[in-house]
């Protein structure tokens, strides 16, 4: 699903890239995964025992601004360490630019967290240096992500995989003074509010939007496939501190199911976002139909 509304808000999808992993990354037990398999197969639980990962972003265009979440790798990283990543080369920005927005429009960009595919987009090379993607726009990024992958500062702990990130897609944007570097809560249009929902990384943010009475998440990396919906505790080992992540998707599946709101994550494959349902204590996936 490309295009659609929630309330009067329109979301457009902008892809990056696909690829399969094993479904063995989600640790579930064989009896997990028999017990799934009837909702499971074919679609999330693929041939060869594998599922679909999609890096993807979000335009959300609402209170008459224009939104962009987590803006994928970008073209040209070095980033030797995550293979998938490296030096990509991908028509992202010319698929933005079909959806008839031009990066001039957009208002806003907020980034749910900053490992590299969430901000990458942020900036682009041009003549040898990475300028801001967006010129007009404010970046919305949390205090504790900005801080946490600062390279200058002292405490700084380095991961391989991420590297270059702040220097690439962070550091431009605030040398050009676009930056709105954001605390635990935040409301960035009257009808989006962005709050902490961490543990994938310690200060990984989501962003919910409620416009006409209609509700919607855009949860980044705290779900990476429907079936930690039914079970949060599939630990995939790529959180910074499970325990809380575990904490933060009971929390989110809470709201999720009390207010009926479509979930739209960073990475599920088609159609990319559903609904979580509880019926007599039974909690299930539905995928969005549109
Ligand atoms: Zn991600």
């Amino acid at each position: 699903m490309d295009q659609f509304s929630v309330g009067d808000a329109r979301i457009h999808r902008i892809e990056e890239l696909t690829t399969l992993f094993p479904f063995a990354n989600f640790n579930a037990s064989d009896e997990l995964i028999e017990s799934n398999a009837h909702w499971l197969r074919p679609h999330w639980l693929r041939e060869g025992d594998t599922w679909e990962m999609v890096v993807q972003s979000w335009i959300v265009i609402v209170d008459d601004r224009v939104v962009v979440v987590d803006p994928c790798v970008g073209n040209g990283r070095s980033l030797p360490e995550f293979d998938l990543f490296d030096m990509l080369d991908t028509p992202f920005i010319e698929r933005f630019g079909a959806t008839g927005i031009k990066p001039e429009d957009v208002d806003v960009v907020f980034c749910t967290h900053l490992h590299s595919d969430h901000c990458g987009w942020n900036t682009m090379l041009r003549d040898g240096k990475y300028v801001p993607t967006f010129p007009n726009a404010r970046y919305y990024m949390g205090r504790y992500e900005v801080e946490r992958w600062d390279f200058r500062r002292p405490d700084y702990q380095h991961v391989p995989a991420n590297a270059d990130v702040f220097e690439n897609s962070v550091l431009p944007i605030l040398e050009a003074g676009l930056a709105e570097v954001i605390g635990a809560n935040q409301r960035i249009t009257p009808s989006l509010e962005a709050g902490l929902a961490n543990g994938h990384t310690m200060g990984h943010m989501a962003l919910h939007l409620c416009s006409a009475s209609r509700h919607a998440w855009f949860t980044g990396d705290a779900f990476h496939h429907p079936i930690e919906f039914i079970h949060p505790e599939l630990d995939a080992n790529s959180c910074e501190d499970f325990a809380l992540t575990l904490k933060t998707r009971n929390r989110l599946i809470e709201n999720f199911v009390r207010q009926g709101a479509l979930v739209i994550p960073a990475h599920f494959t088609s159609p990319h976002c559903g609904y979580v349902r509880e019926e007599g204590g039974v909690r299930s996936f539905e995928p969005f139909q549109g």
